[in-house]
């Protein structure tokens, strides 16, 4: 059964004339274990698009579920938790908060319900030696490179144990040689905890690291080429 389905999505943002028509009708289905590159150029909606997915932000029409919950019939806290437990995120600028450890900074999803527990702290050490920085743990973003700090971002994703990862732009920050570990990691990652991956990025060089390639065209979801 597909994890994810958007059926005829829509959103508008109003405005004094016409409404703004940003997703005009996306369809979408994506099962455990599939991985997908959204492209398109700035502001064609990739963004939009993914915080929908993410819940940050709801549509204007059609329907989203997630895990056969459609989270937008949800209330406030239910959809917090909802999505807490269920979504993890990647952004480009990473929201890391300077005054906190790379440990810390990980743990920040956890702390929804209180202080991390000893297995929240378990998990965040073996995701920071996954990501690569077990020698970094005690530092702060200030004292790592781009690369690293983006790799304290997909680990704080993942901390939960999230069944879809959302990524915008990941590696919009980085050079070639830190966008393609990046993306590795992020794929094997994906591939071992068979999530659901969506990253949205104007690299061709990361979406073609990826399953599918779906292109972002005046609204729709089109397959490039084609
Ligand atoms: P992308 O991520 O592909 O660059 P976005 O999804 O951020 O594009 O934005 C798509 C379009 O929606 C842009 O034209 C942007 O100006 C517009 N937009 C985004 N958020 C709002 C908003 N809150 N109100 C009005 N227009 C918005
Ligand atoms: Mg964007």
């Amino acid at each position: 059964m597909a994890q994810l389905v958007i059926n005829d999505l829509k959103k508008e943002y109003p405005t004094r004339g016409e409404p703004l028509e940003i997703l005009k009708g996306m369809d979408l289905e994506l099962s455990a274990g599939d991985n997908l590159a959204v492209i398109g150029p700035s502001g064609s909606g990739k963004s939009t698009l993914l915080n929908i997915l993410g819940t940050l932000d709801y549509p204007t029409g059609g329907t989203y579920t997630l895990n056969a919950v459609d989270p937008f019939d949800l209330d406030d806290d239910q959809l917090a938790s909802f999505r807490n437990a269920n979504i993890g995120f990647i952004f480009q600028e990473h929201h890391l908060l300077p005054q906190l450890s790379v440990l810390e900074n990980v743990l920040i999803p956890t702390m929804a319900n209180g202080k991390p527990s000893q297995n929240d702290v378990a998990r965040a050490e073996s995701l920071i030696e996954r990501v690569g920085l077990a020698e970094r743990s005690h530092h702060r973003p200030a004292e790592l490179s781009g690369g690293e700090r983006e790799r304290v971002a997909v680990a704080r994703s993942l901390i939960c144990g999230p069944s879809l990862l959302l990524a915008d732009e990941p590696t919009g920050n980085l050079d070639r040689k830190n966008a393609q570990q990046i993306g590795e990691l992020l794929l094997e990652i994906q591939q071992a905890e068979a999530m659901v991956l969506v990253v949205v990025t104007h690299s061709n060089e990361l979406a073609n690291m990826l399953g599918q390639r779906l292109e972002i065209n005046d609204g729709r979801l089109t397959t490039p080429g084609a």
